[in-house]
């Protein structure tokens, strides 16, 4: 309203472009009897780049009678054929294509000032006039003035504006990050804060997806079409980073979910991971008010090029854009960053504790295995010695003593025995855990066949069978310690037997899923008996280390460390081990290796 008073024009209006070069009429102030073109659209092809550009250089542009006539400037021949440059001249001419559009417009004289924003051009003021009008060196200068104040201002009016939003946003988002932070486990607390997860964005629906698990919050698509999303984002992301406004001008599936995501915003938080959250909004149908049918006046030349014709009609040209929703702000695109650094600090985090732990277990088991080691080792001497001398004292003196001191020095010299058995397997077994494994392909046949032969040696007046009713398959191992498993599943269903026909059967089930924890297919083998059995208050004590069932007399058992080590032995591989049995009638060993 000022700058029409001052200069006199019939219309003044503020045109401000979108980031597609589109513009629209923001502001006007117009002679009452013209027409109202506040609101209206006008495309990108109105105003040509080279034009923009232009209006970022000059400040002004003035068409003082848009019926002017032309003159060419002609270069001397002795000059150089490149035309002159006459981009900072006052007395330039415009496009002709632009004239005509201004005589379509019925206006006959015409400024423009340059609305800039940090150097790029944000709008401009266009001034119209139906007949032609000169504007005075004075006049200009204050209109120059007043582009450059103006433009100063927009910065700060912007980032005012909205300011109430991003104070609330900014609230949303350190309650968020403060939640998340002391959480232990990330998605829990991502959706124990479900209207934050929202709120942080302005979104009305989200995905998590992390470590694999996809949870849904809020109107979404379906599972099935959020993960085919996820596929097709893995290589867009930019920065870590999606968003758009209209999915579906680069996914056109996304049709099919229009309704809820139109709209996405989509974080990576790792992509080794395929870790990401994703927001959604839904399609806004959008009445936009176009001044002429804005496809009309551009035509594409069989070459490809663009030949841009003037519009004639300037009347009121409505579209309903649709497959869109409202736009993503620029400082709801920020919040999102700042969340992932929050998450990602979390995850980090996370990973620094549970590598600071692992450390501090490999430490105490290595300090576990050293005090085995000492501690067997300087047992053993004394232990040795007592040995000795009950030995000597056996020998040297048993004519001297009664019978009830021989028995008494006989039971030391055992004592001795079987404490040394204890503390080698002790140490046996505090040596697994550090052990490489040497994995390779075992034929269990000839694992088999080995142990037989073993046990024929160390055993040969027992009646017993070893039956292995079909050819046992080839499986990943460490050859030397899965004998030592077959040798003591064997040997304790020998062992643990007073059936006077002994038979153990090793056995195996074809690869298959048999925990849903760990889905990984896995072999299960069997060892199974015909002996004693166990009782069920027992299955899991077996397991633990010098835990017998039976005084070390009978059925010569040995320390009770044998299927302690043999667990160990099965986990050290990823694998598991448990019993089945029947008290009287017999036990079955299954472990299984990973297939
Ligand atoms: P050991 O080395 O003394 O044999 P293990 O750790 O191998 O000790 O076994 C622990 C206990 O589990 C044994 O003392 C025995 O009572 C019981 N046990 C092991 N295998 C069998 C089996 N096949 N049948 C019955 N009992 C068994």
């Amino acid at each position: 309203r000022l700058l029409r008073a001052i200069l006199q024009y019939d219309r003044v209006m503020i045109y401000q472009f979108a980031p597609d070069g589109s513009g629209t009429v923001i502001a006007e102030a117009k002679a009452p009897d013209l027409e109202p073109y506040l609101g209206l659209h006008y495309p990108d092809s109105d105003i040509p780049r080279q034009a923009k550009y232009l209006y970022t250089l000059n400040p002004l542009r003035l068409i003082p009678e848009v019926n002017y006539e032309p003159v060419p400037i002609l270069s001397q021949e002795s000059e150089s054929k490149e035309p002159l440059d006459l981009s900072f001249s006052t007395l330039r001419s415009v496009s002709p294509i632009h004239i005509e559009y201004l005589k379509n417009m019925g206006v006959g004289a015409s400024m423009s000032i340059s609305l800039l924003k940090q150097g790029v051009l944000w709008g401009l003021i266009a001034c119209h006039h139906k007949t032609p009008k000169g504007v005075s060196y004075t006049l200009r200068s204050v209109c120059e003035f007043l582009g450059q104040v103006m433009s100063l201002e927009l910065i700060s009016k912007e980032e005012k504006e909205g300011l109430d939003d991003k104070v609330q946003l900014r609230t949303i988002q350190a309650q968020f990050v403060e939640a998340i932070s002391t959480a232990d486990n990330l998605v829990d607390a991502l959706l124990d804060n479900r209207d934050n997860l929202l709120g942080v964005v302005g979104a009305t629906g989200a995905a998590l997806c992390i470590s694999g698990h996809l949870t849904l919050v809020g109107k979404t698509p379906s599972e099935s079409e959020v993960y085919e999303l996820l596929d097709w984002l893995q290589d867009r992301f930019q920065d870590n980073l999606f968003v758009t406004d209209s999915l579906t001008s680069q996914y056109p599936q996304g049709i099919d979910f229009r309704e809820v995501g139109s709209g996405l915003l989509a974080l990576s938080i790792s992509k080794i991971q395929k870790d990401a959250v994703l927001w959604f909004r839904p399609e806004i149908l959008q009445q936009v008010n176009w001044a002429g049918n804005p496809d009309k006046p551009k035509r594409v030349e069989v070459d490809g090029s663009l030949t841009i014709f003037p519009r004639k009609s300037f009347s009121l040209w409505q579209e309903t854009v649709r497959l869109k929703s409202l736009p993503w702000q620029s400082w709801e695109v920020g919040g999102a960053m700042e969340l992932r650094s929050a998450i990602v600090g979390i995850v980090l985090k996370r990973a620094d504790e549970l590598a600071a732990l692992n450390l501090e277990l490999e430490r105490t088991n290595i300090e576990l295995d050293a005090f085995a080691y000492i501690a067997s080792h300087d047992l053993k001497e004394p232990l040795r010695g007592i040995h000795n001398y009950s030995t000597f004292l056996l020998e040297d003196y048993a004519l001297v003593l009664d019978q009830e001191g021989v028995d008494k020095l006989e039971t030391l010299v055992n004592l001795t025995k079987r404490m040394e058995d204890l503390i080698n397997s002790l140490l046996h077994f505090s040596r697994l855990g550090r052990q490489e494994l040497h994995l390779y392909p075992i034929d269990f046949n000839r694992l088999v066949d080995n142990v037989k032969g073993i046990l024929q040696m160390s055993l040969p007046d027992l009646d017993m069978e070893i039956r292995v009713p079909r050819t046992l398959p080839t499986v990943q191992g460490d050859r030397v310690l899965m004998e030592e498993v077959l040798a003591n599943l064997i040997s304790n269903g020998l062992k643990y037997n007073d059936n006077p026909q002994k038979w153990v059967e090793v056995g195996f089930q074809e690869p298959r899923i048999v925990d849903g924890a760990n889905p990984i297919p896995v072999w299960t083998f069997y060892v199974r008996d015909n002996g004693i059995g166990i009782r069920d208050k027992h299955l899991d004590n077996i397991f633990r280390i010098f835990k017998r069932l039976h005084a070390p007399g009978k059925y010569g058992g040995g320390t009770g460390a044998g299927l302690t080590i043999v667990k160990k032995i099965i986990e050290r591989h990823g694998g598991r081990i448990w019993v089945e049995s029947i008290y009287g009638k017999g036990s079955t060993f299954y472990f299984t290796l990973p297939a």
